[in-house]
């Protein structure tokens, strides 16, 4: 019999998550040719977007587009995805191990009574098993699980499996009615961000991270520019943070975001397992450091002993002219 598979999608400021089509990518890992997929996407004026993440799937795309839910709200959010899970009574769900992802799943998994598999970054099929690989302990070590049972919650950490492909026959979009709540529990009345600039540092391919080393607010300038002819984001230490040189919002680590860009330059940051743990898994690591006995460099790729504030604009120039 086939089955039925669901992906929430995400919207951020007008446009599709990539770390969707990293959770389609991952269905399609799974999945049996003859089984149903249907993504999810809720937001406002979004039908460009939809017809968008289309192109990605051979299924269906369910849309709900109204005012109410230009915001994420957990509680409205939930009553959708709830309506969605009771029509294809699904053998999976994915989601993006997103600050959104990361709420809704355990409350689809509890809905369903379902088991839970969070910030998977790889899945492999072993003859009829499927098999999940999480990190543990920050990074130190890795967990491989299977389900076994149905139905199924998953979610997928951005920048670790490769983004669908566009597909021949797109899916077919559904337009779905939106009955706005009669009683909230709670609404959300501003969304302040703060973030270092255009790309979302969680899902950049390219992140540029100041340390202690960068000394001040203005020392984060010469980061941003490079960043910006990276087309890359900023991050930070949590000593950088600390010290009142930029927003915690950049904090990478332990107790900051967890980052998995393709590289990841640390300028002025010494290397405490702390920081490692929100960045270890980047695919390289280049450290700028003018301390040769800097930890960092225990665990980078590639290492540049010297003042980032001659090396940082020196790759700047160098990266312009490429
Ligand atoms: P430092 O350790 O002071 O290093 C600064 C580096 O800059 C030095 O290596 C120095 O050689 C170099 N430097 C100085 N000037 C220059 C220059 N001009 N050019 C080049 N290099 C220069 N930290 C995090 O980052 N993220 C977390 O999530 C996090 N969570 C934590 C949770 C707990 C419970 C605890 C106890 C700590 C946590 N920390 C975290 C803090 C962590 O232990 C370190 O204190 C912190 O990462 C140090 O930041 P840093 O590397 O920027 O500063």
């Amino acid at each position: 019999m086939s089955k039925s598979y669901v992906v929430v999608a995400e919207v951020r400021d007008g446009k599709l998550r990539q770390v969707t089509l990293e959770a389609l990518q991952a269905v399609s890992l799974v999945k049996e040719d003859s089984d149903c997929v249907t993504a999810v996407i809720l937001g406002h004026q979004i039908t460009d977007i939809a017809e968008q993440l289309s192109q990605y799937l051979n299924g269906q795309v369910y849309v709900y587009d109204h005012i109410d839910l230009k915001t994420y709200n957990a509680e409205i959010h939930f009553t959708i995805i709830k309506d969605v899970l009771n029509t294809l009574n699904p053998h999976a769900i994915y989601l993006g191990h997103t600050a959104v992802g990361r709420e809704l799943a355990p409350m689809i998994a509890a809905y369903l009574e379902a088991g839970q598999l969070s910030d998977v970054i790889s899945i492999e099929k072993s003859g009829a098993e499927i098999l999940y690989t999480r990190p543990l302990y920050a990074g130190k070590a890795f967990e491989i699980k299977k389900f076994t049972d149905a139905p199924q919650v998953v979610t997928i950490r951005p920048n670790n499996i490769a983004a669908a492909d566009t597909v021949e026959l797109h899916a077919q979009i559904i337009s779905m009615a939106f009955t706005q709540a009669s009683s909230l529990r709670s609404v959300v009345q501003d969304v302040i961000r703060k973030t270092s600039g255009k790309v979302d540092l969680t899902e950049a391919k390219i992140v540029v991270s100041g340390g202690r080393g960068v000394k001040s607010i203005d020392g984060f300038k010469p980061l941003q520019e490079l960043a910006d002819v990276l087309n890359g984001a900023v991050g930070a230490s949590r000593g950088a943070c600390d010290a009142g040189y930029c927003e915690y919002a950049l904090q990478i680590g332990q107790t900051g975001k967890v980052v998995t860009p393709e590289i990841y330059i640390a300028c002025g940051i010494s290397g405490a397992i702390q920081h490692l743990a929100g960045m270890s898994q980047s695919r390289i690591i280049i450290a700028i450091n003018k301390d040769p006995e800097a930890p960092i460099f225990k665990l980078a790729d590639y290492g540049i002993v010297g003042d980032l504030f001659v090396v940082v604009p020196l790759l700047t120039e160098e990266f312009k002219k490429a």
